[in-house]
């Protein structure tokens, strides 16, 4: 049965409760499972959206819905957090439970990953729980046919007394089955008779003393049996969201309260308190998972998961580790520089070439110079730049970190990075958000919600800026090349950039430990949190669709965003360089203004204003230094690095001003964007401004130091 897509939006949302049905008859399914088990590829297939899909656990942090429908019914789906339980341990199983239990879909998918379908049957069990229309989507079948493991789905489905599809979410084919089994759940007038898990007699006893109170209590609307259960869990995170479900606290009714007592004394009697009883809960969940699968599943012990840890081996042992992650960082950096530079120069030519003409067009037409020097020297020449600069890098860049994001080893490099920082009292999670900020530093403040400690999600936040984002890449490859390189062209000179970017790259982590470090021992003190990173399974990534979501997905939005930065600061950097007072224009008073502080980092005046006009983006710092320079010096054409480099040279630079340029590039405040998502992240001015101040701090003491020592030598 084909499916009639019909996608009309995304709207990410965080309490998961807000849904927006087209129409009447549209029915809610969520879509729920382990972190990295395909879940977004099952949505994103369905709906024609395009939500993150990444191979490692926590890239989905919040609830994201999209619109499908089949010939029988229109849906409306849920991609919901990935968690691994709903007892709401972290911001993302609230999440996730919240919307299974209070969002009233009208039904839940449970994708399984086929590969290791015991541990994701406690989510598949703690669902049923809560829900009486539950689909099971065994997902990664191709994968576990590669395993050699064998999965009995009708077994599993009769045992379950759920309905269980397998399907492979990558062939959007292989979902037929999974839409035609939702159509006949959600027509399905029944409930479902499902799986009971069976606990043990004193807690199945403390639960029939509060269920019959419930039932009169709850009207039917949320399952007693479960509810019963939390309430005998001191699960506290549960009693704002029932008060608002049911508009009055029905844990406070008098009734209630007596059952609970009394359940609660009756597991006391038998040993079972506060501290132990998650722990009994779970363990009956973990053992009826192991017994169901039991008699569904069969592989062959010896080659499950054989290749996979061979890898591992490699790429995180302590002698090796390290030396593949510092390469791999320079292979990325290498192709990036060396693939760019051609397409650059070409790219820009043809944009310099096009302007002439928009010049000439100008003056034909007779438009006034202010008019045309405006738009064309300033609007048309920074978005120029900008583009030129940086969409080559960018459409190589981000597709290889994609590759590798996809493969499987972004969890692979926390993994190894996991002691420093644990050493530094942070948490080795910060990895993975540092890596999302090497694309744009706002995705890499909301990745910290995969950091479940709020002190170390709050160090996390602090430090990201540290990793320059890709708004901040051109720049420092510019300088690299036109500064350090000289003459050594070809592939000698590209390495020789890849090299020292990623030393630039290393220096930037380096500060991550250190401040990661100092604010642990200071404002935000305390003990590094354990957790467990779960090392997914490699996988083949997907090398034409990555190539085509990261160009559109990831370098067509940065790009634009850029251009709609650079536009209005191009015309604004043109009018203060234009406008005079006195003969002496706006834009020398500023530079003239900074130049004494800015000297003694071993920048100019217009190199400090460049970086502070460029706060809404990276990306137009070079272009503002460079307007601002031309529209006093005599070169007019620069779209090639040694008549930049010419220009610079002319206005004071030396090697040292370039070796201050990157380091405040580096570390100096985040730009708007990031600052913005900060706020709203930590929902404080004072994290907020002090994200701001460290970076730069750190920027403004060690280019003073720097430059106080080169000038000396
Ligand atoms: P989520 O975290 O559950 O949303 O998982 P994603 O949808 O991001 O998928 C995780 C990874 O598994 C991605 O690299 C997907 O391309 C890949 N993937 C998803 N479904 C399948 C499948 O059926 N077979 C294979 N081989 N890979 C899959």
């Amino acid at each position: 049965m084909g499916l009639t897509k019909s996608s009309v939006g995304i709207k990410a949302i965080d309490s998961g409760l807000e849904i927006l049905k087209q129409t009447e008859n549209d029915k809610v399914v969520a879509i729920a499972g382990n972190p990295n088990v395909g879940k977004s590829t099952v949505f994103n297939n369905l709906t024609g959206l395009n939500q993150h899909t990444g191979n490692w656990p926590g890239k989905t942090v919040s609830n994201a819905q999209g619109y499908c429908s089949t010939k029988e019914q229109s849906y409306v789906l849920v991609d919901i957090p990935g968690t691994y339980s709903l007892m709401a341990h972290s911001a993302e199983e609230e999440v996730a439970r919240n919307f299974i239990c209070f969002g009233e879909p009208d039904a839940v998918v449970v994708v399984c990953d086929a590969t290791c379908l015991e541990r994701n049957l406690n989510l598949v069990l703690q669902t049923i729980e809560i829900s009486d229309k539950v689909l099971v989507c065994v997902n990664l079948m191709d994968e576990a046919k590669r395993k050699n493991i064998c999965i009995d789905l009708k077994g599993l489905s009769e045992q379950l007394g759920v309905p269980v599809v397998g399907t492979i979410a990558r062939k959007k084919k292989s979902l037929d089955n999974f839409t035609h089994e939702l159509d006949k759940l959600v027509t399905d007038d029944k409930p479902q008779k499902s799986y009971r898990i069976r606990y043990t007699q004193p807690i199945e006893e403390a639960i029939s003393i509060i269920e019959p109170v419930l039932k009169k209590t709850t009207g039917g609307r949320i399952s007693e049996r479960w509810l019963s259960l939390k309430l005998l869990d001191y699960d506290e995170s549960l009693n704002n969201e029932l008060i608002a479900y049911f508009d009055e606290d029905i844990i406070e009714d008098e009734e209630v309260k007596q059952a609970v007592a009394k359940a609660k004394k009756h597991l006391a009697d038998n040993g079972i308190n506060e501290t132990n009883i998650k722990d009994r809960i779970v363990s009956c969940i973990v053992l009826a998972a192991e017994e169901i699968c039991m008699d569904t599943v069969k592989y062959d012990k010896c080659s499950y998961n054989c290749r996979d840890k061979k890898i591992d081996k490699i790429l995180t042992s302590k002698y090796t580790g390290y030396p593949i992650m510092i390469l791999l960082l320079l292979v990325v950096f290498w192709l990036t520089i060396a693939g760019a530079n051609y397409p650059s120069e070409l790219i820009g030519n043809g944009l310099f070439w096009l302007q002439d003409k928009l010049y000439a067009f100008f003056v034909y037409i007779n438009a006034p110079s202010w008019l045309s020097e405006s738009l064309i020297l300033g609007v048309y020449r920074v978005v120029a730049w900008v583009v030129s600069v940086m969409l080559p890098p960018m459409a190589i860049f981000f597709p290889l970190f994609t590759l590798l994001e996809d493969a499987g080893y972004l969890p692979r490099i926390a993994y190894n990075l996991d002691k420093p920082f644990k050493k530094c009292n942070a948490c080795g999670k910060q990895s993975l958000t540092m890596a999302m900020g090497f694309g744009c530093n706002a995705a890499g403040i909301v990745g910290c919600r995969i950091i479940d400690s709020p002190r170390e999600r709050l160090i996390a936040m602090i430090t990201n800026n540290f990793v320059p984002c890709n708004g901040r890449f051109p720049t420092l490859i510019a300088i690299i090349s036109m500064f350090f390189i000289g003459s050594a062209v070809g592939a000698g000179g590209s390495v020789l950039s890849a090299v020292l970017l990623t030393g630039v790259i290393i220096l930037g982590v380096f500060m991550t430990f250190i401040t990661s470090r100092l604010l642990s021992k200071t404002i935000l003190k305390g003990m590094p949190s354990s957790y467990t990173l779960e090392l997914p399974p490699y996988r083949k990534p997907q090398i034409g669709k990555v190539i085509v979501r990261s160009i559109f997905d990831r370098t067509l939005f940065v790009l634009g965003r850029a251009v709609v930065v650079a536009a209005p600061a191009g015309l604004v950097i043109w009018l203060m360089a234009n406008i005079e007072i006195n003969d002496i224009s706006l834009l020398r008073y500023c530079a003239d203004f900074l130049d004494p502080f800015a000297s003694l980092l071993g920048l100019d005046g217009v190199i400090l204003m460049a970086f502070i006009l460029g706060l809404p983006a990276n990306e137009i710092v070079v272009p503002i230094i460079i307007m601002a320079y031309m529209s006093e010096g005599s070169i007019l054409e620069f779209d090639k690095y040694s008549d930049l480099k010419a220009l610079l040279v002319e206005n004071g630079w030396t090697w040292i001003t370039a070796v201050s340029v990157m380091l405040f590039s580096l570390m100096h405040w985040p730009c708007s964007t990031t600052l913005m998502t900060i706020k709203k992240e930590t929902g404080s001015w004072k994290w907020t401004g002090l994200s701001m101040l460290i970076p730069t701090v750190c920027g403004i003491v060690i280019c003073f130091v720097f430059n106080t020592i080169a000038s000396l030598i």
